[in-house]
């Protein structure tokens, strides 16, 4: 492609050369041509226009010799007339005949062709005509007198403007070969500035092409490429930025349907070992480990339910397809209610569980039932995860134009690195820990969904071995767009 590119340009640039070299050529050799006509022209009716010269010619006409005496004026005239002997001569035809008599050069004379001008003088009028397209130019012009009737005829063979034109020719091959020396240097500074940089920028979109984002290509200049090559750098980067978080939520989708095929066989499994134990044992099992059975089977079952309805809940938050109903209520209630309900709870772990609200908090704009979703969430993670006896303080108050909750534990705490992963679907610091509580490691992605749509926020601090608070924030006038 740079090489098309570049002998396009050259070939450009010298038709460019030539065609210039053409024209000016042409009107050089064509001006100067005129130029030597007129002046001859100019120069014949000058001089024999001027007096003295045709008084004399007149005078010679009347008498003997007459063709002689006017050619010895036509001598001592040379020099006025141009005339050399070569190019351009003098005779003196016969004013009847147009038969040359006498003049500068005989050889000529003796082969002189007769010309419009001729004819004119043979018609007793001067001959003055422009004979542009022939290789010659001529003036007759008649005289009569007693001595008889004679034509003085002056030509010339037009040899040095032909010379002339030969010699402005060659100056301007000479420039067209000069011009094709610069056109091939302009070709390759063209090429440096133009097609260099166009190839680089061809092999990284190639690599690109090809997957390999590595090659970025340099280029400086304010010009139409080098704007070109940033923003195809730009776009590089970008693609590479999408593929990357393409491959990171193909590498995440993976480990979710992994999760949740993990997540549901463990229950079928137990489900089914116990089942099969029943049926196998038939009557032979005592009436209190049938029961034990039953209730883990339940149990398992109400797990599997648990789960199902929670990923239906997550995958229409990922759909869109789940409606939220924003309208204003008592943020201070909600806390109180879910308070109230988890108090039991507290209560069976012997936990020292307390609310504490700083002043009163107004009414909210969001989706209630959601917003009491989170908080229950928070709290029943605070219970699940701290040793017996423990301490759960809930808070709440105003800050700007947010409300805030937060639930503090001294619980079991979670590691520093596990901070920010506890939001994921599935995640869970100790599996066993989550799960003989019941957990499905899914209740905070959930918090986390419907927090966001209100274009809310969590902060959370913990320690482990000390404990945990987490607080969710929520603007008081709800989501920007909601
Ligand atoms: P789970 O159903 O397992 O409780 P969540 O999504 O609610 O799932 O929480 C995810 C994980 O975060 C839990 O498994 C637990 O390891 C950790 N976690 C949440 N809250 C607390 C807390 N108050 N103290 C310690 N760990 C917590």
């Amino acid at each position: 492609m740079g090489r098309s590119i570049y002998t396009k340009l050259v070939v450009i640039i010298l038709v460019l050369i030539v065609a210039l070299m053409a024209v000016v050529g042409a009107f050089l050799m064509g001006g100067v041509r005129n130029f030597y006509i007129n002046e001859f022209y100019s120069r014949m009716q000058e001089v024999f226009a001027s007096a003295d010269i045709a008084a004399d010619l007149r005078a010679a006409a009347e008498g003997e010799g007459a063709a002689e005496l006017m050619a010895n004026i036509l001598r001592a005239n040379m020099g006025r007339l141009g005339v050399d002997g070569s190019t351009r001569n003098y005779f003196i035809l016969d004013g009847e005949t147009g038969s040359c008599l006498t003049g500068s050069d005989m050889d000529v004379g003796s082969h002189l062709t007769v010309t419009r001008n001729i004819l004119t003088a043979l018609s007793g009028e001067e001959g003055y005509a422009v004979s542009a397209g022939e290789d010659l130019m001529d003036v007759a012009l008649p005289v009569r007198g007693a001595g008889g009737s004679y034509i003085i005829y002056i030509i010339d063979n037009k040899d040095l403007v032909t010379e002339l034109n030969g010699e402005l020719l060659q100056i301007i091959l000479r420039a067209i070969g000069i011009g094709l020396l610069i056109s091939v240097g302009l070709s390759l500074l063209l090429a440096k500035t133009m097609v260099t940089p166009i190839q680089h920028l061809t092999r990284a979109a190639e690599k690109v092409a090809a997957g390999d984002f590595s090659e970025k290509v340099d280029n400086s200049a304010q010009d139409e490429i080098g704007v070109l090559t940033r923003t195809f750098n730009d776009m590089a980067d970008q693609l590479e930025g999408n593929i990357e978080s393409l491959k990171n939520s193909e590498q995440m989708r993976r480990e979710f349907v992994a999760n949740v095929s993990h997540e549901l066989r463990t229950p079928v499994t137990s489900i089914r070992s116990y089942a099969e134990t029943l049926e196998a044992a038939g009557d032979s099992l005592d009436p209190e480990t049938e029961q034990h059975f039953l209730e883990v089977i339940v149990s398992e079952s109400d797990r599997m339910t648990k789960i199902v309805q929670d990923l239906l809940l997550l995958s229409r938050f990922d759909a869109g397809s789940l409606q939220f109903d924003f309208a204003s209520f008592s943020f201070e209630k909600s806390i109180r209610d879910v308070f109230d309900a988890q108090l039991l709870e507290a209560q069976q772990h012997h936990h020292d569980f307390r609310l504490s609200l700083d002043g009163s908090l107004p009414e909210i704009r969001g989706d209630r039932s959601r917003i009491e979703q989170v908080l229950m969430n928070m709290i029943s993670n605070a219970i699940k995860y701290t040793h017996d006896g423990g301490r759960i303080r809930v808070t709440a108050g105003v800050k700007g134009g947010e409300v805030y909750c937060t639930v503090r534990d001294n619980g079991v705490g979670i590691p520093k690195e596990d901070l920010n992963r506890i939001f994921e679907r599935f995640y869970r610091v100790d599996k066993t820990r989550s799960r003989a509580t019941g957990g499905t490691g899914l209740g905070l992605s959930i918090a986390h969904e419907i927090v966001e749509r209100h274009d809310g926020r969590f902060t959370l601090k913990s320690q482990p071995g000390k404990g945990t608070s987490i607080t969710v924030w929520l603007p008081i006038g709800g989501p920007a767009h909601g």
